[in-house]
């Protein structure tokens, strides 16, 4: 459900008239050689589309209204060839709704030592034409990126195609829709929240439904529908003897079914991307919805349980970033630590039930088990029960600070289980934060991070960065570098600079 080719980002190369039409069409046809070669780069998951170059106020003007009416386009990348006066930026730059990115490249790779002339130098001439452009960029406060290398270097590559993933992910929350299923869990904070701000700062909507809408859905799914998925239940997992069907508790893996196709058609039919529930408003449903709620996340939608809606829209975001890379992308949340070495410590992460499967040992098919919830007095719900794989991962969360939004991060790495728990019925990953559990724990909890994440193994700190500043709010990531005290600055500083850059707006 995630296809990141049907966006574009547009090329844009500025320019001015003082070089004659021979230089100009040197620059168009070096221009347009670039945007192709970044078009086929398998770095940037986006088709990158070359517009004509740009050599006055009025075609910029014209290209950044253009850009904000087209829908599939999702984000500029500009470059300044030659020098383009930044003057003729200001009423473009100033209109421009999409995503900036500033490439600071040359076409010429080497300076060519024996024939270099003034020829050359009046067309190789992003060294001066960007700063210029860069000082314009500044002078409005854009909260545009910078990107500085060869365009024909891997690096260079790589930050493109961070960026444009997250532009898709930025366009994909303009408009998103986002169902939830009752309410928040009673009392708890965290993952409250002004979503009428969310929908000014954000762009996406949530929509509350009584859990009764979801019911009525989950009812009428034929025994035909359910029939076909149960097999596809018992091909793609290994299935605890009791719900096969000739199993005591086969009536509960049936249900669970008849739940994901009813919750799947309304998301479907609702045009829904994301959604939450919670465990205390069920009404009419049999059981917590589990394995439905997993295998709705493994194929692309956002989930926050306890009705988080922040966090659904997280995943949400961190799967479409994520789109089309190895490693996957899952709600999480903190759950229990192992002190096992002195002074440090892993976290052992895992929910209620909903857990991805996207992020499981691809080697062993996961678990599909029945086991009590021991909270909210429903039925036992059905759940797939895997180990998360080993490896370098982020953790991220958005919270509502009030005034305006924080999003926290944290490396991690995720460890292999030392030993098997065969009396945990729920899917787990167990990891080493970044630097060390002491600072980063405090980190977290003196930025009040929540206890719900999205962990996952491909989005990164660049992709999360970039996402932050498209979205005009305040990152922290807590990693390697990360002094506590330091951090403890940082969160005070930036209480001033939001506070001063909020201002009356909202
Ligand atoms: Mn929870």
């Amino acid at each position: 459900m995630i296809d990141l080719k049907q966006y574009e980002i547009w090329f844009v190369t500025g320019s001015q008239h003082l070089y004659g039409s021979q230089t100009l069409a040197q620059v168009e046809s070096q221009a347009r050689e670039i945007a192709t070669a970044l078009d086929r780069a398998h770095e940037i998951p986006v088709p990158i589309v070359f517009k004509p170059v740009l050599t006055t106020p009025e075609a910029i003007q014209a290209l950044c209204l253009e850009a904000n009416n087209t829908p599939k386009c999702i984000g500029l990348i500009a470059w300044m060839h030659t020098f383009s006066p930044a003057k003729m930026w200001i009423g473009g730059l100033n209109v421009l709704k999409k995503p900036l990115l500033h490439l600071h490249t040359q076409y010429n790779r080497a300076i060519p030592w024996a024939t270099i002339d003034m020829d050359f130098m009046n067309l190789n001439q992003s060294a001066h034409g960007d700063r210029e452009f860069g000082f314009m960029t500044a002078r409005l406060r854009l909260g545009h990126k910078v990107v500085a290398g060869h365009w024909q270097d891997v690096p260079t590559l790589l930050l493109l195609g961070a960026w444009a993933r997250t532009a898709a992910a930025w366009a994909d929350w303009q408009g998103m829709k986002i169902a939830r299923f009752g309410d928040n869990m009673r009392d708890v904070a965290v993952t409250e929240g002004d979503k009428v701000r969310a929908q000014i700062a954000f762009g996406y909507d949530v929509y509350g439904y009584g859990v009764g809408d979801l019911v009525q859905m989950v009812n009428a799914v034929g025994e035909d529908e359910v029939d076909t998925l149960v097999k596809a239940y018992l091909d793609e997992y290994k299935v605890a003897p009791e719900l096969l069907p000739n199993g005591a508790r086969h009536a509960s893996l049936r249900y669970e079914a008849r739940v994901e196709i009813g919750l799947r058609r309304f998301l479907e039919q609702g045009n829904f991307k994301a959604f939450t529930d919670t465990f205390e408003d069920l009404h009419g449903l049999q059981q917590l919805p589990g394995l439905a709620v997993q295998r709705l996340m493994r194929d692309g939608y956002g989930f926050g349980a306890e009705g988080d809606w922040k966090t659904a829209a997280l995943v949400r975001a961190m799967k479409v970033m994520s789109a089309g890379l190895f490693g996957g992308a899952s709600f999480m949340e903190d759950y229990t630590y192992h002190f096992d070495v002195e002074n440090n410590a892993a976290v052992l992460g895992a929910h209620m039930l909903e857990i991805c499967p996207s992020i499981a040992e691809p080697s062993v098919k996961p678990h599909l088990v029945i086991a009590p919830l021991s909270i909210g007095g429903k039925a036992d719900p059905v759940r797939l029960v895997f180990n998360a794989r080993a490896g370098a991962a982020i953790v991220a969360s958005i919270v509502d600070l009030g005034q305006r939004f924080r999003m926290v991060a944290n490396g991690v790495n995720v460890i292999s289980l030392p030993a098997v728990m065969p009396h945990l019925p729920v899917a787990r990953a167990l990891w080493r934060p970044r630097p060390n559990f002491p600072v980063a724990a405090a980190a977290w909890i003196y930025a009040g991070g929540a206890h719900h994440t999205c962990l996952s193994y491909a989005v990164t700190e660049e992709h999360l960065r970039d996402f932050a500043n498209m979205a005009g709010i305040e990152f922290l990531m807590i990693d390697m570098e990360t002094d506590l005290e330091a951090f403890r600055e940082k969160l005070r500083w930036n209480e001033v600079y939001y506070h001063l850059k909020t201002g009356m707006a909202c």
